[in-house]
């Protein structure tokens, strides 16, 4: 074990986690690669969950974000004007809103997902005058209180160390076999449910975290009715599932819902530089000046990547290239669940937002291991572990990722050639 590894073991929180995981120190990292102290290079399938959506250290935000620093550009400024702000909310704008027929107001929380979410209930509740929120089955919306509260995993809402309240757990789609949403409209509905009118619903369209269950787009359609026949506001936590994510900029686009309140973050600099940004219907943002505060709000390292970012978004040909490569994925994923029956895996997701569930216990998380010790960095997602999960740099050129899924399948035929028994 290295010198450096040895000092984090030692000296860092036993809270940490994806070092345990990935137990090397990276030294660098660039567009789809990682290198190790040791030389050892990596393929990155992880793309720092979802934070790293355009790969690593991408040249022309690079540029720009030294070229501003040289400038001596203003780096912290609370929420003061500044020209990396304006620049950023007028692409924002013209490149991602207009285009798609959205009208949102911009508030910028503190620059983390569980941030946007913080803020996304406190209005919902705020707006509607009433206190619960419907979440679901398997949703993850981060680490904080009221996130928490809308958090499914129990080992994470337990570390809470209060009840967590105002809240009701609904069940996602395909989470039973019949239709969850007659479910879900009877509580509504009969007086004697027990159940009252929540504020919003908040609701991720593909969850990350919670083992990359995909929402059918009729399911969605339907969510959205049943909000806006009961006066309900609709949150999409877009902080994992978009900007591309699932091959559209937004993650709902395709379902051609209209939420009433978006959280975006992890790739939204596009750089890897924490921001978030909370959108919300004009008609709802009725804040009074610095009701939600905060002093990292807005970052403008990360609004000058941010706005090179959108660059991406100009044309089709971006959303038309991760559609291509998403087809390989998935095509290669199918072709590993039918090759190898012993792995009991289920193809799921949308986009560059896959992975495969496997029945065997503790099986995933051998696939990752062994991926790991082959040069490629993937981690598992679910309840139990159950998931890996696929999550290479949306740019990632083909035959590197064609690489990946090569070195996949050798794993996954290692990891049910030698049974979990360790
Ligand atoms: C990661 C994530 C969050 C929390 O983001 P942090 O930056 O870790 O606070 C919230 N919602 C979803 C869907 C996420 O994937």
């Amino acid at each position: 074990m290295s010198k450096h590894i040895d000092i984090i073991n030692k000296y860092e929180s036993v809270v940490r986690s994806y070092v345990r995981n990935f137990p090397t120190v990276f030294t660098k990292a660039k567009k789809h690669k990682m290198w190790d102290e040791s030389g050892k290079e990596y393929l990155d399938f992880f793309s720092g969950a979802g934070a790293l959506n355009y790969g690593h250290n991408d040249d022309k935000m690079k540029q720009k974000l030294v070229d501003y620093i040289m400038e001596d550009g203003i780096t912290h400024s609370l929420d003061m004007a500044s020209i990396a702000k304006a620049d950023f909310i007028e692409k924002f704008q013209e490149v991602i809103l207009k285009p798609r027929e959205l009208d949102y107001k911009m508030m910028f929380p503190g620059p983390t997902g569980t941030n946007t979410v913080e803020s996304a209930l406190k209005l919902a509740r705020k707006v509607t005058g009433r206190t619960d929120i419907i979440s679901f089955t398997g949703g993850f919306h981060g680490m904080t209180i009221g996130s928490l509260s809308v958090t499914g995993n129990s080992m994470k809402r337990q570390g809470a160390g209060i009840p967590l309240q105002n809240t009701v757990t609904m069940a996602y789609d395909n989470y039973v076999d019949h239709d969850t949403l007659v479910y879900l409209e009877r509580f509504l509905e009969d007086n004697g449910s027990g159940v009252a009118i929540p504020a919003a619903m908040i609701v991720e369209t593909v969850q990350g975290e919670g083992g990359i269950n995909a929402a059918r787009f009729e399911w969605l359609k339907k969510i959205e009715e049943i909000c806006r026949r009961w006066g309900i506001l609709l949150i999409i936590d877009d902080v994992q599932a978009g900007v591309g994510r699932t091959g559209t900029f937004f993650s709902f686009e395709a379902a051609g819902i209209k939420p009433d309140i978006v959280c975006l973050s992890k790739s939204l600099s596009g750089y890897g530089v924490p921001l978030a940004v909370t959108l919300i219907k004009p008609e709802l943002d009725i804040w009074k000046p610095g009701e939600h505060n905060g002093t990292f709000r807005g970052n403008n390292h990360a609004f000058v990547t941010a706005t090179a970012a959108l660059d991406y978004w100009e044309d089709e040909s971006f959303e038309q290239s991760i559609h291509e490569k998403s087809e390989i994925i998935y095509a290669s994923l199918q072709k590993i669940v039918s090759d190898y029956p012993e792995l009991k895996g289920e193809v799921r997701g949308r986009g560059f937002m896959v992975g495969i569930a496997s029945e065997v216990e503790g099986l995933a998380s051998k696939v990752a291991e062994k991926c790991f010790a082959k040069g490629l960095i993937m981690e598992t997602a679910g309840p139990n572990d159950e998931v890996f999960k696929l999550f290479p740099p949306l740019t990632i050129p083909k035959e590197d990722l064609e690489k990946g899924l090569a070195i996949i399948e050798e794993s996954v035929r290692d990891s049910v050639k030698d049974p979990v028994t360790n």
